[in-house]
């Protein structure tokens, strides 16, 4: 009598943990298999640009420690990034998009959460054209607005980031859930606010940087100017110096910039420089 429940009771265990070693398992398996696939799609992308897009991009911080010591040389090897601000619009981005697939070169978008939003599925499919076609996407804010960013001319640190985080929302609503940079360009330029030692002391921690530039085609300053006369300016500007960061725009009213854009990336060729990005 006692030997047949103990048989029984060891049966059902034996049963119980057959069948649960095969849940555990099976578990298992979709967790490896669940796993696999995120990696995959992570594999997509590298920071700040698609995986293949790798070969053009250069270290963004390297390049911010050679501009904040306003040191421009570079053994002899000439780089130029060329560099987009405020959009994307639904009318000057795509022109600058055809100009820059044209020839061959790849440039750094820094891009708003609003300028995303306000395109609506246009814009979003700009941004997504961006990445695919091997620029580097970096953040501009979500606002752009300098009295949230910096009221009283001087950083709020918990609005810039809160704000900055918003607009990584958005790209991520448009791009998945796996992209992301370590990007920034402060609007209006770290250069020109109060306060900024928080920043950087954020950026520093959480792997980030942000980069100005030393070189702008002015298309965003002084009398509004044709693009023959960007040109010219685009040119003086970068004279003499090996690495260029070039600062345009990309956003409403920006039209002359798309029409410059071939003389510029012509004069870059002609001197001789590689276009990178910045990641
Ligand atoms: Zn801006």
């Amino acid at each position: 009598m006692n030997k047949k429940i103990i048989i029984a009771a060891l049966a059902v265990v034996l049963v119980a943990g057959g069948i649960k070693t095969a849940s555990y398992l099976h578990e298992q398996k979709m967790i490896k298999i669940e796993q696999e696939r995120i990696e995959a799609e992570k594999k997509k992308y590298m920071i700040g640009c698609k995986n293949d897009a790798k070969q053009y991009s250069y270290d963004a911080k390297k390049i911010n420690e050679k501009l904040s010591k306003f040191d421009y040389s570079n053994d002899g090897k000439k780089m130029v990034f060329l560099t987009f601000d405020d959009g994307p619009s639904t009318t000057v981005t795509p022109e600058i998009l055809e100009t820059l697939k044209e020839n061959d070169v790849h440039a750094t978008f820094f891009v708003t959460g609003k300028a995303l939003k306000d395109g609506g599925k246009t814009s979003e499919e700009l941004l997504k054209q961006e990445l695919e076609d091997g620029h580097a996407i970096a953040s501009h804010s979500y606002s752009h607005d300098y009295s949230k960013l910096y009221p009283k001319r001087t950083l709020n640190l918990n609005n810039f980031t809160s704000d900055f985080e918003q607009a990584n929302q958005e790209m991520k609503r448009i791009l998945g859930k796996y992209f992301s940079t370590r990007v920034i360009r402060c609007p209006g330029g770290h250069m020109s606010w109060k306060g900024m030692d928080a920043l950087d002391e954020y950026l520093q921690e959480n792997n980030m940087v942000s980069i100005d530039w030393n070189s702008l085609n002015k298309d965003a300053e002084g009398p509004k100017k044709n693009a023959a006369q960007l040109v010219e300016v685009a040119k003086q500007q970068s004279k003499d110096k090996e690495i260029v960061v070039l600062l345009m725009h990309d956003t409403y009213g920006k039209e002359e910039t798309a029409k410059a854009l071939p003389d510029i990336i012509k004069y870059f060729k002609d001197n001789g420089y590689e276009f990178k990005t910045l990641r």
